[in-house]
C-alpha cells in the first residue's frame, strides 16, 4: 500500500479519506499533546487533527492468504494426480519437479499462515 493511499480519520467528526484530501495542520506544535500519535494534517470538514488509520484487508480478500490456502487444500484433496500434473506441465511449460516445488511452497506458506493466526 502506497503512502498516498493511506487513510486518515478525523478525531472529532470521523471524516475519513486518503491523506491527499487532508490539508496540513496549522499551529501543529501547539495542538499536539505529549503521548498523542503524531500527525501533521487536519480535517478538511471541521479542522480537528486527523490521524492515520489501519485499513486491514479482510483475510478473505487477501490473495497472499487465499492462494496458498487453495493450493494446499487441493493438494490435501489429492487434486494433483499424475494426470493433472501431466496436463499442468504441458500447459505451464514447467517440469514436474517445478510444479511440485510450487505446491510444496504453497503448502509451507499455508502452514506458516495457519501457525501465525
Ligand atoms: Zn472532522
Amino acid at each position: 500500500m502506497g503512502k498516498d493511499k493511506e487513510q486518515y480519520e478525523c478525531g472529532d467528526c470521523g471524516h475519513r479519506d486518503t491523506r491527499d484530501f487532508f490539508p496540513l495542520a496549522e499551529d501543529l506544535f501547539q495542538r499536539l499533546t505529549v503521548g498523542d500519535i503524531f500527525t501533521d494534517v487536519e480535517c478538511p470538514e471541521c479542522g480537528a487533527l486527523a490521524h492515520p488509520v489501519e485499513v486491514s484487508t479482510p483475510n478473505w480478500e487477501n490473495n497472499a492468504i487465499q492462494y496458498p490456502r487453495l493450493i494446499a487444500e487441493l493438494q490435501m484433496a489429492g487434486a494433483f494426480s499424475q494426470e493433472v500434473m501431466e496436463f499442468l506441465s504441458e500447459s505451464t511449460d514447467l517440469s514436474y519437479w517445478e510444479l511440485g516445488e510450487l505446491v510444496d511452497r504453497a503448502c509451507e506458506e499455508w502452514d506458516a499462515i495457519k501457525a501465525a493466526t
